[in-house]
């Protein structure tokens, strides 16, 4: 074969040919971004065939109650080159889907929901809010850095493994409960490329939440009262913690900021980080002792026990002394701490766009934005998440071959897409199956009925 034919070049993006070193050749590619590298992964890695498939929910004209209008509904949109932002691309086919990723290599794709008509034809239609959004996954987005005044290590976008445990907390947290408070069974769970996770709710019964249901289903999660001015950002109201907190605070948040937390992010190591946490303490008494035996022990510490662990004991040495019972003291610091942090306008409104799983972050060392399993989510690395280049480079060594379907199974990729199919997308399309089977056979014997008469 030649090089040529691999790689089509479209009319309105002009790229130079993919520059891989020849076949057989072992060379280390350059590290910073180059269009061609996002080409190559396109024509050669992206699982362009997955992604129609999810898309589709089934309906991918095999079965006669088969919605043909299904996927071209659906919005997609493109961050080219120069932040061009192009909205509204629909697709009818697989073949097009992926013709169009491969024409325009997007920087980033991000999918919007499944509108009432084809967007793209939105201006054919007259009228106001002629373009209405009737489906859409439930959505979740949880973002690093909305935790930066609880991590010391990092901040911004920047993440590593002292404080991706918040992430890890957040992924338990929420899944456990939007499958056993929710019963939703089809959640896909994504690494966001650099700063957080993404949370794809997929059932049907959440396609097709109205924005006030999904406001709703938002609310249950969200514990924050306070405001930027208020460092107590957690307020646990009433006696006895709600059933989902108590749960989530037992079995995940507890131990993940006794165990994890407090010493990778040396909670209460100095006066500014413990002054942080006696703030929360609403009995003034009790903050002033607890700070007097801490200044003491500072200069009477011995460095054989952490110091973190030694003050967070103290502390709740009081609680159990029911001095701190009343207001779910010590609750509330670990809530603080560690209670997932939702960006809710992303969950609330069906026609929020979210970049779509195995896109690329260009800018940032390029991880590929790959699924993370909930069951074993503490084992996710981010710092070892497939780049761009190293699906590449091993790509290179094995040899470009065009003739292959699915090159990805010799790279770093395969487990990524591997878990997308098992966990996920092999599941969701079975039950698709089902109940499009089954609402075709309910038709078939109501209008059997309307014979009979
Ligand atoms: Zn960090």
């Amino acid at each position: 074969m030649t090089r040529q034919g691999a790689y089509k070049e479209s009319d309105d993006m002009l790229i130079d040919e993919p520059k891989l070193p020849q076949q057989g050749q072992i060379a280390a590619l350059p590290n910073e971004f180059n269009p061609s590298y996002l080409k190559i992964y396109y024509s050669k890695l992206f699982p362009h065939a997955d992604l129609y498939r999810w898309m589709s929910y089934g309906n991918d004209g095999k079965h006669p109650a088969c919605d043909s209008s299904y996927l071209g509904r659906r919005e997609f949109s493109y961050t080219l080159d120069n932040d061009i932002f192009v909205r509204y691309n629909t697709f009818n086919s697989a073949t097009e889907l992926e013709n169009s990723i491969k024409d325009k290599c997007p920087l980033k794709i991000d999918i919007g929901p499944i509108y009432n008509l084809n967007p793209a034809h939105r201006n054919a239609y007259a009228g106001d809010n002629v373009l209405t959004p009737v489906e859409r996954e439930l959505i979740f987005d949880i973002d690093m850095s909305d935790y930066d005044d609880v991590r010391y290590c990092c901040s911004g976008a920047d993440v590593c493994l002292n404080c991706w445990p918040l992430m890890t907390v957040a992924v338990k947290v929420i899944d456990t409960s939007l499958r056993d408070d929710f019963g939703f069974r089809h959640i896909l769970w994504v690494y966001s490329g650099r700063r957080g996770v993404h949370c794809w709710v997929c059932d049907r019964k959440a396609r097709r939440l109205t924005n006030e249901q999904r406001a709703a289903v938002a609310d249950y999660f969200r514990v924050y009262k306070g405001n930027e001015n208020n460092y107590k950002k957690v307020s646990l109201m009433g006696q006895v913690l709600h059933p989902f907190l108590a749960r989530s605070y037992t079995e995940v948040l507890k131990e993940y900021f006794e165990t994890k937390l407090l010493t990778s992010q040396n909670l209460l190591s100095s006066e500014e980080r413990y002054e942080k946490i006696l703030e929360m303490i609403p009995d003034q008494s009790i903050a002033s002792e607890l700070r007097g035996k801490w200044q003491e022990s500072r200069r009477s510490s011995s460095a054989k026990e952490d110091i973190n662990i030694i003050r967070w004991e103290q502390l709740k040495q009081l609680q159990l002394k029911q001095l701190l019972q009343k207001h779910k003291c010590v609750e509330e610091i670990v809530f603080t701490y560690t209670y997932p942090r939702l960006d809710m306008e992303v969950s609330k409104h069906m026609n929020h766009l979210l970049k779509a799983p195995f896109c690329v972050h260009p800018k940032t060392g390029m991880p590929v934005c790959v699924p993370i399993n909930p069951n074993n989510c503490e084992e996710f690395d981010p710092t070892t998440v497939p780049t761009l280049i190293q699906p590449l480079e091993e790509l290179n060594r094995e040899g470009l071959r065009s003739d292959v379907e699915g090159e990805w199974n010799k790279t770093s990729l395969a487990n990524a897409i591997k878990l997308f199919r098992s966990s996920f997308l092999q599941p969701l399309l079975k039950i698709c199956k089902e109940e499009m089977e089954s609402s075709y056979n309910a038709k078939l014997q109501q209008s059997k009925n309307l014979l009979s008469w």
